[in-house]
Parts: structure tokens; C-alpha cells; sequence
């Protein structure tokens, strides 16, 4: 083991700076390393490996729920066993991992994993009780219905691993300085510039904050908020007591039961996420304040709050009852509000972070160190990172109370099966429509997003439904008859629904129109009044967001984006702003608007009840905007569409929300208005064939691919981000294509992330699915090889073990009348 101690002097400049001396930081360096960069600092308060580093299980599991996180650590595991057979090794065990199910919930969520792990050759396998017994003999197999197997898993010693990738970073030139504390950053003009430290100053361009539970305090040293909350994390290790074995036992995870194992020499370590966790210094006012000294120590024990966990270890393995405990380790780890890490560059141009691993940051280091180089290097990730994107954090997690509810919250559930539609309950509500109390009263069940109530269903509507096309399995949990019913009212009448949850950006100033043109692949600096549905893409020609824009004065646009998607969105935007040094102003205008978007056959005669307007077609087109008067409320209207109906989205200054609401409400009597949540539009855009972004359309699919090749204007003068890129894919030609697919059986309805197979060939995955109640059908979206995307061919899809059958369908799977208009060739996915 090499120990790497400081050097004398500091360099006085270096291009990167990586606050940090964990597994976190210690590999974005070696990556960085790798890919060329010479002029790398790397810094630590105290020793390498001082901070939760040294006190971990060093457990590395691949599975996650997230497609992107399971290939970061599929790689992590691909460098562990590099580094095993360099000259530093990492103390890399592959001793192969088992995932108990002790509930039949449990084994179909492993037949669900096991089958969309084959997505991406992951050797995932279901094997027997028996099997699993004989691979981890300690095990009592009481109440264990199912496991699944994972040969490429394995653990590891964290602090040698952290030496491993120190001394390959160092053998590319890359400076360690250990007992360096950086107390500064310097921030000029939006961009970092330099680090302050107890031992000097660096001049820098990049700063990498990969300070662990420490990384919130870093971030403020540069005014940036990251929203997560040392927590503490218990395991023991137990007594010498196995006999000895060729084969190392595989770790074991019984979630059910909330615990792990994994063999320690001749002992066992096992840990556990409890249901009555313990956040380490943080309160609901004071975000953390870890003691200035506090590196290579750990917390007392805890034995009361770590009893259930040792409870149910010996129910698992019963000679837990008899054997000593050697020690138990109780150390803080960063969580996060959400179990995701916190990833990429922050709202300070140069000024990166990759902390908040959530006790999986040693399966994931490698992977986060590969990701956060090429981001850094390159100014992109090459993967979608959206779930791990610091910028997915709004400002509502500023709040230290409502970010410590909902990490609490994150670690108690940390085991617990995602199932669609289960909702988060801690630190609600928070963000509300001015229609809010309407929505109560009126028996809305609310699904939580970016901290805003937002309707799913009324279930007051639930009578008008039909109760007999409830999906099989997950899909029908959390359910209700109401979605069809408000689905089938706006198809069929109209439909009313409160999105005042949209992040709505309003991007102004001289050089608006020519910064927008160039940030998007469409034309959007048109008339002033017209709406265009757009991406904005990254230099691969990626989909890094989507949203419509609205020219509403000469030098003034409106950005409609989805309700998670505003920070991250706002970024982007000042990203492009920088690089093009443009003269402009972008600021989040959510809080100032209700919308409401009222859709369907009568949504014209309707409206037009309420407004001595024009809504003729003539008078007021498609894709286009105005300003009316609504009853008594001043309203910027949209003639847009995301269910295929026609209608419009009404923007109004948020303090006549209620009133609006409640005057379209009362004019709705007369025709057929039902008042409906996100899960019939959701409903009714899977027909129509509209993308969500961060699942059909991400950075890591052109427009091209997504069939969005309609919105890109190759010709546009000066031409757009993302451009070259685009050229390139058309002259190389499509290899995939997102495919429409309607299933046989309608009440097999797929979640995401299933795989699809075409002649018995795995071809895809599933990016979004669900019931359409006009066409009475399962729907499913899939990235398909481009042989296997024409209509008309049969397809199986995997879901939770059983293939079922289905083909390929022309898009979209359903139009409406002439009422959808030019909708098809537009959308606004939102
Ligand atoms: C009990 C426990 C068990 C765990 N078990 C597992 C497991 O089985 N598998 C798994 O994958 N993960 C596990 N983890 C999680 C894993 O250990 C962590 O995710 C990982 O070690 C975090 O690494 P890091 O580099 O982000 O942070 P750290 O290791 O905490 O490194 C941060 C570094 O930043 C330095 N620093 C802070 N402030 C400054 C400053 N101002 N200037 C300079 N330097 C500074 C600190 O000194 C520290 O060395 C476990 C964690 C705990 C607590």
C-alpha cells in the first residue's frame, strides 16, 4: 500500500482542482488522468481515504433500479478487476452476489430486474431456494420464495482501492496534496477561477467537489446549494466462525428483511438500512455542521436503533444468534433527497460536483469517475445522467427541513420495491396551484413532482369508469377507474387540467432570438405570437432538452418545459449563453403563472363563452399564442395540444388562478367538462405518440431516432448546437428507431425498461407504456434496430418473466378527427 503524503509547495496554478481524497475523488482524478488531462490537483483535508471511504462495507452490487447507474457500475467492475491485476490492487473479491426474495412483491420485482438486465448483458439469473442455499449455506430458508444471481458482483477493501486509483492517477501526473483544506472558491463573473486553501492559493478553470458528506459545505464556499445530509450508516463484523472455503461465500442482500452480507475472512459483515435512521449533525434548520476535525473517526454505536436490523440478520442466518460481534462500525454517508448521486456542473460555470452516493459509492466509483471526466473534458457526459444531474435539484431543496424530510424519508424506503405510482409523502405539501383547495374539495389524489401537488386522478370521477380494464400485476397497484373516464370526457367533450406545475422560462434581451435559434435544433425566433415545439441538443446531436417557445415580444421568449425540467433546462440555456457570450437574461417565471389547459371537441364553443375573442381557426391557428381576456382574467393563451386534442394551455398571473379556474369550471357545465389529472393525459399522449423527455428522448437519442426528424431545420442560417452531429447520423442512417407497439393482451401493461424481442433476439427496451382507453389497448414505446421498426412486425416483451406478445403499429396509434389539426407533426412534451 503506497501512502501518498504532501508535497511542499503548492503549484500556484492548475487547470483542475478536485476537492477530495475519497474513492470520489481519488477516481475522477485517475480518469481525468486517462484521458490526457496533465494539470490535475487533487486535495484533502486530512489523509486519502479519511472520510466515509475508510469505514465502508465495500459491498459493490451492479443492479439498480436506474438502466444508466447499473452501466456505471458494470464498469466499475470492469476497472476493479484492471486494477486487481495491475501493480496496486484494489483488494477485489468477484465472489458473485445473491438477492434474496422473501416476499412473492420481491420476487416478481428480481424477475423484472432479471429480465431487463438482459438489455444490457448484465448475467443476472433466477435461481432456486435450493440454489441459493447452496451457495450461501449459512442461510435459513424460511420464507424465501425466490433469488436471483449475479456471478460479476463482489466486494472489495474501499481504502485500497482508493490508494489503487491515487497511485495510477499519480503515475499520469496528477499532484495529490493530503492536509490541504481548501476554505475559498473564487468565483468570477458566474465562473470559478481559483481555490483558497490553508496551505496557499491555486488559479484554476475547473474545480471537481468530490468532499463526500463535506460536499455541502464546500458548495457553499462558492454559493451553490447541494442538497444532501450526512447520514448515519451501521454494520458489524463478526467473529471468526466459517470454516475455511476455496470460494469466498457471495455477498447476500435479503432486502426484504433490510440487510446485507458479505464474507470478512473467516467472519461476516452485515449492515442494514433501518427504519429509524439517524442523520448526523443536520436538523431541520442547520443543513449539516460537521466538526472541522472530524476525518478517520466514527460515530458511537448505536445498538438500539441497529436492533431490528440485527433481529432480522438472525432470522436470515440464525448462527447471527450465537456468534460475537467483533465490532460495529457506525459512520455518516452522504445521502440524498432522492438515493441518487449528485453529478456534473453546477450553476457556477467550471464548478463541478460528484458527491452524495448514498452508501453505493463504492460500487459506483469507478463509473462516476469515468462519467465525470468525460463531462469535465468534453462538456458533456457521454451517458444520460438526468436521475444523477445536480441540476435535477430546484431551488425548494434550499430548504434544509424539507431536504432532511425527504432524505429521511429516501433511507427508510432505501429497500423498499418503487412500484409506479407510489407516492413520497414526507414534506408535503409544498408548492400548490392556485386551484389547489378546488382540487381537494373535489377528491383529488395528488401525485408529488419537483415538490408540487399535481392531479393524477379525481377519484370522485372513479363511478364513470371502468373498473373491468384494470391491468394485471403492478400496473393495476395504484390504479384508478377515474383516469379512463376523464381520458374518455376529453376525448369525447372536454377536459380541464391544472399544469401550473410547468417550469416556464422567459429568455430576454438583445440576443435572445439569435441564442435560442442557436440552442435549438428548430427555427424558433419566428413572429412574434408563434409557438414552436423544439429540442435543444447537445454536440453528439443528443436531446438535452425539449419544451415549446413562444416569441412573445420582438426580444422576449416564453419557455415551456416540463415541471422537473426547469433548473436543469436553465443551465443548459446559460451553458449556450456562455459559450456564445450572449447578451441575455434567463429567468424562472413558474411561480408568476397558473395554467390550465382545457382540451377536447367543445373546447372551442366552450371558450368561447368566456372571451369576446376570435378562437376561430382563421383567427387564432395552431401553434400559435395571444392574449385574451377570460371572463375577468387577463390570459396568454396557447394553441397547443399534448393529448392530440385541440384546445389551449391559458397562462394567468397566479393571484386570478382560482378565479379562472372556477370560471371555466362554472362555463363548463354546459358541455360535458370533466376536470382531469396527469394519468389521462399521460394516457392520451401514448396514443397520440408524443415523447417525455428522460425516457423516450434523452441525450443519448437524436431527433432523428425519436421520429422527431420533423422539428430539425438542417438549413437554418448560422446553423445550432448539435448540428454536425445530426448531418453525420443522416449520412450514416438510422441503426434504431422508437417504434410504436401495441400489445395482444390489453391488461398486460409494461412499466419501462422491459426488453423487447423480434424472432426470439433481444432488440430493445421499453421507454414508457401504458393503457390507451380510446384505442382500448396496451401501448409500449421501444428503440428498436432499424430492421426490426416496420409496422407490422411481431414482437415479445418481457415483463416480469413472461414474454408477451405484440407487433409493431404505425404511429400515431391514434388520431383524433379533425380536431388534432396539424398536431401530429407537433407536440410539446411536457
Ligand atoms: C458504514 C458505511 C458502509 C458503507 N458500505 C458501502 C458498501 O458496502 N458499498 C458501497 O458501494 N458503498 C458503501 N458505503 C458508501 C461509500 O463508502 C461512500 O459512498 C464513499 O466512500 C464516498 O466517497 P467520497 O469520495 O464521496 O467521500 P469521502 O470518502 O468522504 O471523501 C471526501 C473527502 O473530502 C475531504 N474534504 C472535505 N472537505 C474538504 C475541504 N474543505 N478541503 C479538502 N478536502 C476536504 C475529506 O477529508 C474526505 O477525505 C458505505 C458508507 C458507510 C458510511
Amino acid at each position: 500500500m503506497s501512502v501518498v503524503t504532501a508535497p511542499r509547495e503548492l503549484p500556484e496554478a492548475a487547470r483542475i482542482v478536485v476537492i477530495g481524497g475519497g474513492v470520489g475523488g481519488t477516481s475522477v482524478a485517475y480518469h481525468l488522468a486517462e484521458l490526457g488531462e496533465r494539470e490535475v490537483v487533487v486535495l484533502d483535508r486530512a489523509e486519502l481515504t479519511s472520510g466515509s471511504t475508510f469505514h465502508s462495507a465495500g459491498l459493490v452490487g451492479q443492479l439498480r433500479a436506474d438502466p444508466t447507474l447499473t452501466r456505471m457500475n458494470m464498469y466499475s467492475v470492469e476497472l476493479y478487476r484492471r486494477l486487481q491485476a495491475g501493480d496496486q490492487p484494489a483488494g477485489w473479491t468477484e465472489s458473485g452476489g445473491i438477492k434474496l426474495a422473501s416476499s412473492p412483491e420481491r420476487l416478481a420485482e428480481i424477475r423484472r430486474q432479471v429480465s431487463w438486465a438482459r438489455t444490457y448483458d448484465l448475467p443476472l439469473h433466477e435461481i432456486s431456494v435450493a440454489e441459493a442455499a447452496e451457495r450461501f449455506p449459512l442461510i435459513d430458508t424460511e420464507g424465501v420464495v425466490g433469488a436471483a444471481y449475479l456471478e460479476s458482483d463482489g466486494y472489495l477493501d474501499p481504502s485500497q482501492l482508493c490508494y489503487a486509483l491515487a497511485a495510477g492517477a499519480r503515475a499520469n501526473g496528477v499532484r495529490i496534496f493530503t492536509h490541504t483544506r481548501v476554505t475559498g472558491i473564487d468565483v468570477t463573473a458566474g465562473r470559478v477561477t481559483g481555490v483558497s486553501t490553508d496551505r496557499g492559493h491555486i488559479d484554476c478553470e475547473v474545480v471537481v467537489n468530490c468532499g463526500g458528506m463535506f460536499a455541502a459545505e464546500i458548495g457553499r464556499l462558492a454559493g451553490v446549494r447541494i442538497p444532501l445530509v450526512p447520514m448515519s450508516h451501521q454494520y458489524l463484523v463478526t467473529e471468526a466462525f466459517l470454516p475455511r472455503r476455496d470460494d469466498p461465500l457471495p455477498t447476500l442482500r435479503d432486502p426484504d428483511l433490510l440487510v446485507y452480507f458479505r464474507q470478512e475472512v473467516d467472519g461476516l459483515v452485515m449492515g442494514g438500512y433501518e427504519r429509524d435512521p439517524a442523520p448526523y449533525t443536520a436538523t431541520a434548520t442547520t443543513v449539516d455542521a460537521i466538526p472541522a476535525d472530524f476525518n478517520g473517526q466514527l460515530l458511537k454505536e448505536d445498538w438500539p436503533r441497529f436492533e431490528e436490523i440485527a433481529t432480522n440478520s438472525q432470522r436470515r442466518v440464525p448462527e447471527m444468534a450465537e456468534i460475537g460481534v467483533r465490532r460495529i462500525i457506525n459512520g455518516p454517508e452522504a445521502f440524498t433527497p432522492d438515493n441518487e448521486f449528485c453529478l456534473g456542473e453546477t450553476s457556477v460555470a467550471g464548478f463541478f460536483v460528484a458527491a452524495g452516493f448514498c452508501a453505493h459509492g463504492i460500487a459506483g466509483a469507478g463509473g462516476i469517475g469515468k462519467v465525470m471526466a468525460e463531462w469535465i473534458v468534453a462538456g458533456e457526459p457521454s451517458f444520460d445522467v438526468w436521475h444523477m444531474d445536480i441540476n435535477r435539484f430546484g431551488r425548494q431543496w434550499r430548504s434544509p427541513g424539507f431536504t432532511l424530510a425527504r432524505t429521511i424519508e429516501s433511507y427508510q424506503r432505501y429497500y423498499d420495491i418503487p412500484y409506479p405510482g407510489l407516492q413520497r409523502l414526507a414534506g408535503r405539501p409544498l408548492r400548490t396551484s392556485p386551484a389547489y383547495e378546488w382540487h381537494r374539495a373535489h377528491g383529488a389524489e395528488f401525485g408529488e413532482k419537483s415538490g408540487w401537488e399535481r392531479v393524477d386522478y379525481y377519484e370522485t370521477n372513479a363511478a364513470a369508469g371502468d373498473e373491468s380494464v384494470r391491468p394485471d400485476s403492478w400496473a393495476g397497484l395504484y390504479w384508478s377507474a377515474a383516469t379512463g373516464a376523464e381520458h374518455r370526457a376529453t376525448r369525447t367533450a372536454a377536459g380541464l387540467f391544472d399544469e401550473t406545475s410547468f417550469s416556464k422560462i422567459e429568455v430576454s434581451g438583445p440576443d435572445a432570438a439569435g441564442l435560442l435559434d442557436w440552442a435549438c435544433d428548430n427555427r424558433v425566433a419566428r413572429e412574434v405570437g408563434d409557438v414552436t415545439y423544439t429540442q435543444a441538443l447537445n454536440r453528439r446531436g443528443g436531446i438535452e432538452a425539449d419544451f415549446t417557445v413562444t416569441r412573445t415580444a420582438a426580444d422576449v421568449f416564453l419557455i415551456v418545459t416540463g415541471t422537473a425540467y426547469g433548473t436543469h433546462d436553465m443551465a443548459w440555456l446559460h451553458k449556450q449563453a456562455r459559450r456564445r457570450g450572449a447578451q441575455v437574461r434567463i429567468a424562472d417565471v413558474t411561480g408568476l403563472y397558473s395554467c390550465y389547459a382545457l382540451w377536447g371537441p367543445s373546447a372551442r364553443d366552450l371558450l368561447g363563452t368566456l372571451t369576446s375573442a376570435d378562437l376561430s381557426k382563421d383567427a387564432f391557428g395552431f401553434m400559435t399564442s395571444r392574449e385574451l381576456t377570460v371572463a375577468d382574467t387577463p390570459v396568454r393563451a396557447l394553441q397547443v395540444t399534448f393529448v392530440g386534442e385541440h384546445g389551449w394551455e391559458l397562462y394567468a398571473p397566479s393571484e386570478y388562478g382560482a378565479r379562472l379556474w372556477a370560471d371555466l369550471w362554472a362555463a363548463g357545465k354546459d358541455f360535458g367538462l370533466v376536470a382531469g389529472g396527469y394519468r389521462a393525459i399521460e394516457s392520451m399522449r401514448l396514443e397520440k405518440g408524443y415523447r417525455v423527455w428522460g425516457t423516450d428522448i434523452t441525450p443519448e437519442t437524436t431527433p432523428y431516432e425519436a421520429g422527431l426528424g420533423f422539428c430539425v431545420k438542417l438549413d437554418k442560417d448560422g446553423g445550432f448546437e448539435g448540428r454536425e452531429a445530426l448531418v453525420a447520423a443522416k449520412e450514416r442512417g438510422l441503426e434504431r428507431k422508437l417504434c410504436a407497439i401495441v400489445l395482444d393482451d390489453p391488461a398486460k401493461v409494461v412499466l419501462g425498461s422491459e426488453p423487447v424481442a423480434v424472432d426470439g433476439r433481444v432488440s430493445g427496451r421499453v421507454t414508457s407504456g401504458g393503457y390507451g382507453y380510446t384505442v382500448g389497448r396496451s401501448i409500449a414505446y421501444a428503440y428498436l434496430a432499424i430492421a426490426d421498426a416496420a409496422p407490422g412486425t411481431p414482437v415479445t416483451i418481457d415483463l416480469f418473466g413472461e414474454w408477451v406478445p405484440g407487433a409493431v403499429v404505425k404511429e400515431p396509434v391514434f388520431t383524433a378527427t379533425a380536431a388534432a389539426d396539424a398536431s401530429a407533426t407537433t407536440a410539446g412534451a411536457r
